[in-house]
């Protein structure tokens, strides 16, 4: 990263910080302000460091991730433990409370890679 780019996301990140009551407030309204989607901005979402040597999990709620996403040119949440933004969103397994990795663009697959239980979720049809 440059070193002028990496001053301006610090910035950036300094001014999340400071506004973050503000930031929360403004991801909810933006969250709401879309279609339902059943998800709550309190929903804990599921993450792991992709970085060599780190792996870290870490989980957020989507309210967090919003907020980290809006300082964050670089699309991921950053990592808590090493601060790159290298991360992956997982999924928790309910069945064995494991988190598993999404399939593609995050696309579930049809089982829990750990117990085998179904995830295939009925959607609605438009
Ligand atoms: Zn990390
Ligand atoms: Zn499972």
């Amino acid at each position: 990263m440059k070193a002028w780019l990496r001053a301006a996301s610090l910035a950036v990140a300094a001014l999340a910080t400071q506004g973050m009551a503000f930031a929360g407030a403004y991801a909810y309204k933006t969250l709401t302000s879309q279609p339902a989607t059943g998800e709550e901005t309190s929903e804990k979402r599921y993450f792991h460091c992709l970085e060599t040597g780190c792996g870290a999990d870490f989980d957020m709620t989507t309210g967090q991730m919003v907020a980290a996403l809006k300082g964050n040119t670089e699309g991921s949440v950053p990592c808590p433990k090493c601060g790159k933004a290298l991360t992956q969103e997982r999924y928790m397994c309910d069945g064995c409370n494991t988190t598993y990795e999404p399939v593609g663009h995050g696309g579930r697959p049809d089982k829990c890679p750990h117990c085998g239980k179904s995830l295939i979720v009925a959607r609605p049809k438009r």
